[in-house]
């Protein structure tokens, strides 16, 4: 199924949540989850009995709208997370926060995943001083990420460090002045803030 290219807070909305896809607009007054917490259209304000597959549905579509991912990745993610030893649904949030393009945003070198991931593809980056340009690629404690030598004179970069303001989760640590970031730690369940119930996730799946 194609990427979604509409309105991004249209998503937000239908989620009922701030998904934090819009940068740094998700932190202020403007942001429509603030003003208008309904879903969008013209039955959004109706109230309808949720199903069981519907609750099981929605947590799904957060959880792949919150990283930015297509269906059929969604859906190659429950697999890994599945045949994986531990819990499929810690498993497949832990696959998901552990991606290149999560990572990079997590350490603040971008304002939404969304730029994050534009920003790996454009080749701004180094694993371990090895070129990545994979969003999907997979980081683990220890690794090195770091923006490439070229890429800081960028005033793309140049802006978003300007204003950075500190990494919010622990697993990772960031040095700004060398423009690096290391993966201290595995994240653990804590550590993923989606409020999201992935059980559901997994009885969709397990269907
Ligand atoms: Fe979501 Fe950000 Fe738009 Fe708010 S501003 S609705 S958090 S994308």
């Amino acid at each position: 199924m194609a990427r979604y290219t509409g309105p991004v807070c249209r998503l937000c909305r239908r989620e009922g949540l701030k998904l934090y896809l819009k940068g740094d607009k998700c932190f202020t007054d403007k942001c429509p989850v603030s003003k208008r917490n309904f879903p969008p259209g013209q039955h959004g304000q109706s109230r309808k009995k949720v199903t069981e597959y519907g609750m099981q549905l929605r947590e799904k579509q957060k959880v792949k709208r919150f990283y930015g991912i297509s269906e059929s990745q969604m859906a190659k993610y429950f697999n890994m997370a599945d045949t994986s030893q531990g819990i499929t649904g810690e498993n497949l949030l832990h696959l998901l926060e552990t991606r290149l393009d999560n990572a990079v945003y997590r350490l603040g070198f971008a304002s939404s995943r969304a730029e994050a991931r534009q920003l790996v593809t454009h080749g701004h980056f180094t694993v371990n001083g090895n070129n990545t340009d994979i969003p999907s690629h997979h980081v683990t404690e220890g690794d090195i990420i770091a923006v490439k030598e070229k890429s800081k004179s960028s005033e793309k970069i140049k802006d978003i460090i300007e204003n950075h303001n500190g990494t919010q989760v622990p697993w990772v640590d960031v040095d700004l002045e060398n423009l690096k970031g290391n993966i201290v730690a595995e994240p653990t369940r804590d550590d993923i803030d989606i409020p999201v119930e992935e059980h559901l996730i997994v009885e969709l799946y397990s269907k």
